[in-house]
């Protein structure tokens, strides 16, 4: 079984683990992010199933473009789940 040091595991997505060339569009979850002031480190620490991600902890600083833009969806459906959940008392049946 091989190693996997820690400059090759910079290589691979901090999401899914796939490897990142070339051809695998990606970013730096802490430099960069969807709108001004909201990381991509942030996004993840907003869902539910991540803490959000400390800058030097070790661990990849890279994810895949596909990710992110999975990391967006998922957390633009929590916001419109929240603001549902918001909503819902207001609505009259009548
Ligand atoms: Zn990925």
């Amino acid at each position: 079984m091989a190693t996997i040091s820690p400059i090759d595991m910079q290589d691979l997505c901090r999401i899914c683990g796939e490897r990142l060339d070339e051809s695998n569009k990606s970013v730096d979850i802490f430099e960069s992010g969807p709108t001004d002031g909201v990381t991509y480190a942030k996004l993840i620490g907003s869902t539910q199933s991540h803490d959000e991600p400390n800058e030097g902890d070790g661990l990849p600083r890279r994810i895949g473009i596909e990710c992110a833009n999975f990391l967006v969806r998922l957390t633009s459906n929590q916001t419109a789940v929240n603001e549902m959940g918001t909503k819902l008392p207001s609505i009259q049946i009548s």
